[in-house]
């Protein structure tokens, strides 16, 4: 069996050319398993060939927009589709709090759509199937299938509260995804000899002046600095080191290396990927 994780969405609130909001797609045999649904993942899981009636469950760190925004494109996708596939409701796994409040009610400002639809062909209102869970600070297992397990650890993106990282462990490996947080002791434990880390990036070195005294300069408390990532990287072990949520967004292959130089930096002497939409490792 392989295992492939893909990078649907590698980009951030402020919009940049080919990048997709934050997601990432985990797949192994037939589970496939998607993680944030930031803008337009419905796009990429059709380019990636994962219909959204082939997901297995779905997975929310945190609710800021640029990771939730398409969640509802997801859930009213499938359902519209639904009378084909008959695959019913996606399950969607979110930390409980601002996050699930969010899920449950996405629905609601598709009222009149859904009633409109529903008097031509769906025989069932769409169902936004939400579990939640309580952020721990130690791993905690929120979801298993045939030999796939996925855990969620709270991480520190305060002041965002409840928000999470995830490892998936399926007979092929290990795939760390962050979420949003600063480089913190938590995914350091939960990456421990991962075969990928999925991590979102901040140079703030880059950008430390160009932003000082600005509102900006608060990111810098809340997202990963590439250089301490370095740092993370090797005291854990990773095997591949991937990184996405890029801030800023490079605009070609030296904007890419200065990513890597970053992180070499920080002490990382592994494999680095700095992601690209679509972007496939395979593990196993
Ligand atoms: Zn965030
Ligand atoms: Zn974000």
């Amino acid at each position: 069996m392989t295992t492939t994780v893909t990078l649907t969405g590698t980009g951030v609130p402020i919009p940049s050319p080919g990048r997709a909001g934050p997601g990432v797609l985990v797949r192994c045999g037939g589970i496939a398993l998607q993680f944030d649904a930031g803008r337009a993942t419905v796009l990429r899981l059709t380019e990636a060939e994962t219909g959204l009636h082939q997901l297995t469950a779905l997975f929310v760190t945190h609710v800021h927009s640029d990771h939730v925004i398409g969640l509802p494109d997801v859930v009213m996708g499938r359902w519209i589709q639904d009378h084909v596939w008959k695959t019913g409701p996606l399950d969607i796994h979110v930390p409980a709090g601002e996050a699930a409040d969010f899920a449950q009610r996405m629905l609601e400002p598709y009222a009149a759509d859904i009633a409109l639809r529903m008097e031509h062909v769906q025989a069932v209102p769409p169902e936004a199937r939400v579990s939640t869970f309580t952020c721990t600070p130690g791993p905690s297992l929120v979801w298993s299938r045939d030999g796939v397990t996925v855990e969620a650890v709270a991480v520190h993106h305060e002041p965002v509260p409840d928000a999470v990282a995830y490892r998936v462990r399926t007979p092929d490996g290990t795939v760390v995804i962050s979420g949003d947080t600063r480089v913190c002791d938590e995914v350091q434990e939960l990456s421990q000899e991962a075969d990928v880390l999925v991590h979102e990036a901040c140079r703030t070195t880059a950008l430390q002046t160009a932003v000082a005294g600005t509102p900006f300069e608060k990111i810098f408390s809340y997202h990963a600095d590439t250089v301490a990532l370095g740092g993370l990287a090797k005291r854990a072990g990773v095997k591949h080191l991937v990184l996405t949520h890029l801030i800023p967004a490079p605009a070609d292959e030296a904007g890419e290396a200065e990513f890597v130089n970053d992180v070499r930096s920080g002490g990382y002497q592994g494999r680095i990927s700095v992601g690209r939409d679509l972007m496939t490792l395979a593990i196993g």
